[in-house]
């Protein structure tokens, strides 16, 4: 699933914060580092896979024999150490980590984490995280295309979504629908979809239910996929028939905010600078308690990664940088409404990786 990429120079960049932090070795799991760092994810299960990054020297993965085939050799940027189910692949990563420092991937299971302290009484574990995060947030060319391809995909279901009868199905099947068009566009896996209608929309995370769509309904949709390993995420608000005044005015004041947070992205602009764009429009308006969540996150091989668009980051954005931007209004019991878009910050400002329109989408 995931493409062909310098992998090499990412462990060299890698190796190179390694040296700067006078770690031995970093140790990476499960999760988006592994595809990050060799283009091949793990399977979360009790078997170990461990990826050994020595500051000086070859990586090798540590993969269980019958998970090795799908291992993707990628050039010489890491060797392949399979282990046999009666192996210890615990004992396989300490005889290959001679570390006085090492750096631990932050989704490792702590039962792993445990074994190797254990096996590895001399060795101070440090979390890898401020290096992964570090790499990983600042998006390269490709990774930026890979995004911007996934987000056309969403963009182009929310065109079809735009033509289909909402009145009298239940939330379940248009989400079913939602994640059918959502791998018949080009995405390899349909990872969520959230279909909120009427009150249920006044949850962010409503989990989709057996209600019945209705005539006068809003209806929140919040989809997305993994396109080569890379997440979409996408929200449009749409309206069964006419919205009453006050939920066209209330989506009025969402898209304007949503604008103004697109329209501060900029580089050396910092992350909570880009939530405040936002809020201030909503708390005008007076929405400001039903807005109850970050502006945004990031976003790349998973679906929330750094940098978080929020009060207290005070993180300045870079060139690469890929986020999203949803603000939502939520008033309880009646209905909600978000717009959410992923973009990149680009060096003259933002780089719009979705483009369907923002405002409230008129269904039948
Ligand atoms: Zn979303
Ligand atoms: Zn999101």
């Amino acid at each position: 699933m995931f493409p062909d990429a310098d992998y090499a120079g990412r462990l060299d960049r890698a190796r190179a914060f390694m040296a700067e932090r006078g770690a031995d070795v970093m140790l990476l799991s499960v999760g988006a580092d592994l595809p990050y760092f060799i283009g091949y994810e793990a399977m979360p299960l009790e078997r170990l896979t461990m990826l050994v990054v020595p500051a000086e020297g070859d990586a090798a993965l540590v993969v269980p024999r019958l998970e090795a085939p799908r291992v993707a050799p990628r050039g010489d940027a890491f060797t392949v150490l399979p282990w046999d189910e009666t192996d210890d692949p615990v004992a396989l990563v300490g005889r290959h980590s001679a570390a006085a420092v090492a750096l631990i991937g932050e989704q490792t299971w702590a039962r792993f984490l445990l074994e190797l302290q254990r096996e590895m009484p001399r060795t101070r574990f440090e979390s890898a995280a401020p290096i992964t995060r570090e790499l990983r947030m600042r998006k390269d060319p490709d990774e930026i295309a890979l995004l911007r391809a996934a987000g056309e995909a969403t963009d182009r279901v929310v065109a079809t979504l735009d033509g289909i009868a909402f009145a009298g199905r239940t939330e379940r099947d248009l989400a079913a629908e939602v994640q059918r068009l959502t791998i018949a566009e080009g995405h390899d896996v349909a990872s969520f979809a959230i279909v909120a209608s009427g009150p249920n929309a006044a949850s962010p995370h409503h989990e989709p239910t057996h209600r019945v769509i209705e005539e006068g309904d809003t209806v929140v949709i919040d989809f997305g996929g993994r396109w080569r390993g890379y997440c979409s995420d996408t929200t449009r608000t749409f309206v069964v028939g006419e919205p009453s005044a006050e939920v066209g005015a209330a989506h009025a004041v969402l898209a304007t905010a949503q604008a103004a947070a697109r329209a501060a992205v900029h580089p050396g602009v910092t992350c909570e600078d880009v939530d405040r764009a936002a809020r201030d429009v909503i708390e005008d308006a007076g929405y400001g308690e039903y807005f109850i969540h970050r502006t945004g996150h990031g976003i790349g091989l998973e679906v929330h990664e750094h940098p978080y668009i929020v009060s207290g980051n005070t993180e300045s954005l870079e060139q690469g940088m890929t986020f999203s931007i949803e603000p939502g209004i939520y008033l309880p019991g009646r209905f909600g409404m978000r717009i959410e878009d992923i973009v990149a910050c680009a060096e003259d400002g933002v780089d719009e990786l979705n483009r369907s329109p923002r405002a409230l989408h008129s269904v039948v």
